[in-house]
């Protein structure tokens, strides 16, 4: 392990409008419960409404305007003013609410006001970056890098991007060459911290850190990495979570790697994105499901829409690709099959339309956010309610509309029925009444180790929450009041 650096690190940057200043207590409030937002911990601030109140330099501020977000989403206006004044924090927010930006504008701010002399002895031979962010999959650390490019390229920082399933030594070259953010998989990362008996890689400057999508992560059992990188961290150091669910696995996490945390959860916790139509298929047996698909492919604009297509197996998802080949569609399949550049290169087919059907399984699809997506398809059913919001997440995002349509066979899948319905707003009639055999199934049934039917965790409170930003609406008028 590497010494720790004692520079000291500045990580409070807000100095709060007056605007926001003039907002009181009690209407603060009230937007809070309008959008649906909890928010706890010690010396929490007042949501910003506009990207204005952050005090921005103007390179990041161009940048926002450049993609065109004009103003800040709910995640981004509570959690940007709480990150900005030094905390750690950690933000739940549904799929396709903006949590990315809500980490990347604090981060570089940081960096910017962070110019670390980073003292090199003669035998370190790679990087000393000062930033770090942790993410579950590949594709995601490649997307957040996408995100993060532009930022970098105009503030001079520079970015390495560090995941398993290529090769370890383009990875160990361009570390050799110099990083100040490194995006990665927990597994890779420890493997670069090993490489050259850690003369490759050293976090013992990193003074920010994010973990993205720790649900996932967890799920993935990296928690042993985690702590393992987090070890070689600035202990002083700001430390966020973002997630789209908040399962006790990680507020438990949570509580042993951040310090007094604010904590940020808009929408209800664990619910699908209210952009998204969810509608279903019942069917008797697994062979009806293709016949329905087809007629479904039929009647989009396969030309310009662009459809997701879950499958449970990686053999299902290779043998429904030739089925769709045949019928002459542009479609490429997605797995843990296939190595990480066949991955990459079908992901940006897909986003740059020479394929708009991707078949896939879930491992595959975790994070990504991919223009013009407009339905997901679950042929085979998810198991899991977080699967089914994460799924069906890729689509209906940012102000986007989504469909999912997701099959079930009668009978055979009572329980992901009932796993969904925790999720879907009112969802159809019947589902509900698959969910229910399932509730009302026979006691020994019940107890047949199915392992995961925590059935009283409906947190079901129905609360308002969208990327649209009530809160940002009823913020302005009580701006304009103000005037
Ligand atoms: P999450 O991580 O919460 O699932 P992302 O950060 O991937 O969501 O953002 C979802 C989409 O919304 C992306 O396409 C992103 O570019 C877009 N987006 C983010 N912030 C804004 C904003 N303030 N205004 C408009 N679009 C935004
Ligand atoms: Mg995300």
């Amino acid at each position: 392990k590497h010494e720790l650096s004692t520079q000291p690190i500045e990580k409070s940057f807000y100095i709060e409008s007056n605007l926001i200043k003039s907002l009181t207590k009690n209407e603060v409030k009230q937007l809070r419960n309008q959008d649906g937002i909890i928010i706890r911990g010690k010396h929490i601030q007042k949501p910003i409404l506009e990207w204005n109140q952050l005090g921005l330099p103007n390179e990041i501020f161009q940048i926002l305007q450049a993609n065109k977000f004009n103003s800040p989403t709910p995640i981004q206006c509570e959690s940007l003013p709480n990150i900005m004044s030094g905390n750690d924090l950690i933000g739940v927010a549904k799929t396709g609410s903006g949590k990315t930006i809500a980490f990347l504008l604090p981060l570089f701010r940081h960096l910017l006001s962070n110019i670390t002399n980073i003292t090199d002895s003669k035998t370190f031979l790679g990087s000393s970056p000062r930033a770090i962010i942790l993410t579950p999959t590949r594709e995601l650390s490649i997307q957040i890098g996408k995100s993060a490019q532009p930022f970098a390229d105009k503030l001079g920082l520079k970015i390495v991007k560090c995941y398993g399933g290529i090769s370890i030594s383009k990875q160990i070259n361009e570390l050799k060459r110099g990083c100040d953010i490194l995006i990665g998989t927990p597994g890779r990362i420890i493997d670069l911290l090993c490489t050259n008996s850690g003369r490759i890689l050293r976090l013992s400057y990193v003074s920010f850190l994010v973990m993205d999508e720790a649900d996932r992560m967890l799920d993935l059992g990296f928690e042993p990495q985690i702590i393992d990188i987090l070890s070689n961290l600035r202990n002083d150091r700001q430390s966020l979570l973002f997630s789209a669910t908040f399962p006790i696995k990680i507020q438990t996490i949570a509580r042993k790697i951040l310090k007094d945390p604010i904590e940020i959860i808009i929408g209800n916790k664990n619910k699908v994105n209210e952009n998204i139509t969810n509608s279903f298929h019942v069917v008797d047996k697994n062979d009806e499901k293709m016949a329905i698909l087809l007629k479904t492919l039929g009647t989009c604009n396969t030309e310009r829409e662009k459809i997701l297509i879950f499958m449970e197996k990686q053999k299902s998802c290779d043998e429904m690709v030739n089925k769709l080949i045949s019928r002459g569609y542009a479609v490429m399949s997605l797995h843990g099959g296939k190595d990480q550049y066949e991955r990459e290169g079908i992901i940006k087919d897909l986003r740059d339309g020479i394929i708009n059907i991707l078949v896939a399984t879930s491992i595959a699809s975790r994070g990504l956010d991919i223009n013009g997506l407009n339905m997901v398809i679950n042929y085979d059913a998810p198991s899991h309610r977080e699967d089914y919001v994460h799924r069906v997440g890729r689509t209906g995002r940012g102000i986007n509309h989504g469909e999912a349509i997701t099959f079930l066979i009668k009978d055979l899948e009572d329980r992901k029925a009932y796993e969904i319905c925790q999720v879907v707003d009112k969802p159809d009639s019947k589902i509900v009444e698959m969910s229910e055999k399932w509730i009302n199934r026979p006691r020994e049934e019940s107890n047949n180790g199915d392992g995961d039917g925590n059935v009283n965790n409906n947190n079901n409170k129905g609360f308002i929450y969208g990327f649209s930003g009530h809160g940002l609406e009823r913020l302005e008028s009580i701006r304009n009041e103000a005037q």
